[in-house]
Formats: C-alpha cells, structure tokens, sequence
C-alpha cells in the first residue's frame, strides 16, 4: 500500500522531541497531490490546497513546492499563504459570515474572493463594480457529508447564498455590473460518493447560463479518506471520469475551468499524533487507558464521534484486550470506547492515525496544558517545525499587575 512511517522512526521522533508529539510524512502529502493530478490530467482543472486543516507553514511550503494553489478561509490564513511564498493569483479566499473589511482587505492583496452573502456582494459591487473580478458561493441544498455537523450545503446551512434566491443575485450582479467569473459550493467534508459531486454539477449546470462572464466552476473539497481499515473512501479516478465528462457534454460548460478544494485528502493521511499512556485503571466494566493528552490536542473523537485508528508501538505483539482510551483533561475526553489492542502497559506509546487534518490546527490550551510539538518528517529525515509550548506561553499576552 502507501506510503507509511516505520514505528522504530516514531520511536525515534518520541525519544527525541517528546511526548505528545504530531509527525507529518511530506512524502505522504506529495502522493496525495499526485494522485489528483494523475486522475484529472487535465490543466482545465486546479486544486487548491483547504489550508484550515494543517497551517503549519512548512506544510504549505511543501504544497507550494508541488505546485499546488490554496484555499483559505480567513484573512489571517491568506496572509499565512503570502508569507509561506504563495502568489496571490494562487491564493483562493472563500469567506463566510465576515466583515465587508476582511473582503475589502482580500482585494487589496490581489487574491482571488468568493463572496458568501448578498450582503457583502451588494457591498463589494457599490465599491469595486466592475474592476474586480469575484466569485460566489452558492448554497445548492444538498445533504453531504459524514455527519451533520460537517455538512455545509444542505437546505438549513448558512453557507452560501441560497440558490433559490438566484433572481436576487441576478439583480446584485447587474446593477453594479459585477464581472462574475467563479461559482462556488463545497457540501460536506467525508464524502465518500462522487455522484454528490454530480449532483451539485447538475444544480450549477442550470445556474451557469445566467453568468456570461464566468471562467470557472468551483466544487469545493470534502473528499473521504478512509479512516479505519476497510471504511469507504472517495474513488478520486472514478470522480475525475464523472466530473470531466459532465463538463465536456455540455456546450456551454467545456470552457470553464474545474476547481476543488481538497483539505483532509491531502493531509490527513499524513499526520501521526503520538502520546504516552500516563495511568491504567481497572474498573468493574472497563480498563482505562489515559493518555497524556485530551481534546485540548485532538478534537474530532469528541466533536464529530471521529473514529482514529490507535496503534500501541511499544508492544505491537501484545495480547489484544479492550481499552477506553481517554485524556487527562478535566472533562469526559474519549478518544475510543473498548477499542481492541495489544496490552497496553503505563509508558507505552499510543498512535493516532489520519492526524493531519484538524488535528493540531484544532488544538487549544484548555486546562492551561501545552499545544504538542510538530515534526516533519521529508524523505526519511524528521525535523522539528513547532516548538512545544513552554510556560512563558501561557502568560503571555496576559496584562499582569506586578504590584
Ligand atoms: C473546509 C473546507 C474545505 C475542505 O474540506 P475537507 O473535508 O478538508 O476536504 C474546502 N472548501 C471549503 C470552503 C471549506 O470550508
């Protein structure tokens, strides 16, 4: 199969830096981008890399090195991909619910803008007219995704503008004579379906005629990677056959270019969170693994009942017994209920796979406890590319009274 990390290097990483520890293989990401590459073939079709799932700026440099675009989500992310050395003509930001400044902010650096509202197109047509091309994000109504709470384009989701609502864009679009060049939706993430994808073709394809000056259609990320051993996962070359042929039987749509924006796919897979098992308790029904770590590190167990496949590396050839694997952060943080596993023993190292999307970039310093450090390792050699927190961390920005 793919590429993976040895264990004895994951030893290696936690000997050196520490424990709990997040480790990227650039290697990894590298071969997801080329897979995409490889099934499209096409240079109709861009991909921008939906940085929100793994900011670190080596990350980005390693994406930008491929030759990647990016989607941003925030001004303070477009100016992550500027600094990381991507060009503005490279760099999507597709917002939802910010201020007019923000937008006003993203045109000034010269990158590429999908509006979310009506509002704010209303807004941005009063200021710029015609002299600024933009995109919007349409909201098309359909249900996506591997759970609701990361379902973004169904009939109750703010995201977008409603597309029933298409004759009062109309109306924004003429009378401030907006050259409209990008129509956008994403509609969940995990989704594991390609024919979603045509759906939300089919609803773009009767929305597109209306829009004689677009350039390109933009269908969002979401695509599923397979997170335990046998789960389902986006076919990425059935996906590019489905998606070119709809684009290339229809007249009006063969010009247009194809974009994606495909987060987890690229990183997921990448990432590999290790953490130490402090204490084992035994209890009537259940034996407790608790890790030093906790939701305060890794979110999605918690969030959005994500399921992460656990490996023990320090005792790989154990007996399998059935472990509740929870953190030590003072609320109920399980990251898997009687999960099968080699014995695990007080000290031993437990591997969270698929941590590269949302693992780190959702972390916070609730209970006052350190973010974990970050490592990357490219073509076989690990190096350090965040510093763990230290406790200076903690005080600063705090406005302390010394008196
Ligand atoms: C989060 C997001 C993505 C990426 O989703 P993945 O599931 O990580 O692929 C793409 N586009 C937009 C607009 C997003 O908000």
């Amino acid at each position: 199969m793919a590429t993976e990390l040895s264990t004895a290097l994951l030893q290696q990483i936690a000997n050196e830096y520490g424990t709990p520890v997040y480790v990227y293989d650039a290697d990894k990401i590298k071969e997801q981008y080329k897979r995409l590459i490889t099934a499209f073939n096409t240079d109709k079709v861009r991909f921008f890399y939906a940085c929100k799932a793994l900011t670190n700026i080596n990350i980005l440099k390693v994406l930008k090195n491929e030759g990647c675009n990016i989607d941003c989500s925030s001004i303070n992310e477009v100016k992550l991909a500027l600094y990381a050395g991507f060009e503005p003509k490279n760099i999507l930001y597709t917002s939802n619910g910010i201020g007019f400044e923000e937008i006003e902010e993203a045109q000034s650096l010269g990158v590429i803008i999908n509006i979310d509202s009506l509002s704010n197109l209303e807004k941005f047509g009063k200021k710029f007219g015609n002299s600024y091309p933009v995109g919007v994000r349409l909201r098309p109504n359909i249900l996506a995704g591997g759970h609701l709470k990361i379902s973004t384009g169904h009939d109750k989701s703010k995201f977008g503008i409603p597309v029933e609502q298409l004759d009062l864009l109309k109306a924004v679009v003429q009378q401030y004579d907006i050259q409209l060049t990008n129509l956008h939706i994403h509609t969940g993430s995990d989704i594991k379906d390609a024919d979603i994808f045509l759906k939300g073709i089919a609803v773009l394809f009767d929305i597109i005629p209306h829009f004689p000056h677009l350039k390109s259609v933009d269908l969002g990320g979401g695509f599923k990677v397979a997170y335990k051993e046998d789960d389902p996962y986006l076919n990425i070359e059935e996906l590019a056959v489905k998606v070119l042929q709809a684009f290339e039987a229809h007249e009006r749509t063969r010009h247009l270019q194809i974009w994606f924006e495909p987060g987890k796919f690229l990183v997921s897979e990448c990432g590999y969170f290790i953490t130490k098992v402090n204490v084992l308790k035994e209890t009537a029904t259940t034996t407790f693994a608790g890790v030093n770590s906790g939701f305060n590190h890794l979110i999605r167990p918690m969030f959005y009942d994500a399921y992460h496949r656990i490996e023990n590396i320090t005792n790989p050839q154990g007996a399998i017994k059935e472990y509740t694997v929870t953190g030590n952060i003072c609320e109920t943080d399980t990251f898997a209920w009687s999960r099968p596993l080699p014995e695990v023993r007080e000290g031993d190292l437990l591997v969270f796979r698929n941590a590269g999307a949302y693992g780190f970039e959702m972390s916070s310093n609730y209970n006052s406890r350190f973010k974990p450090a970050e490592v990357l390792v490219e073509s076989g050699k690990p190096r350090l590319i965040r510093k763990r927190d230290v406790f200076e961390d903690l005080l600063r920005n705090q406005i302390i009274d010394t008196e």
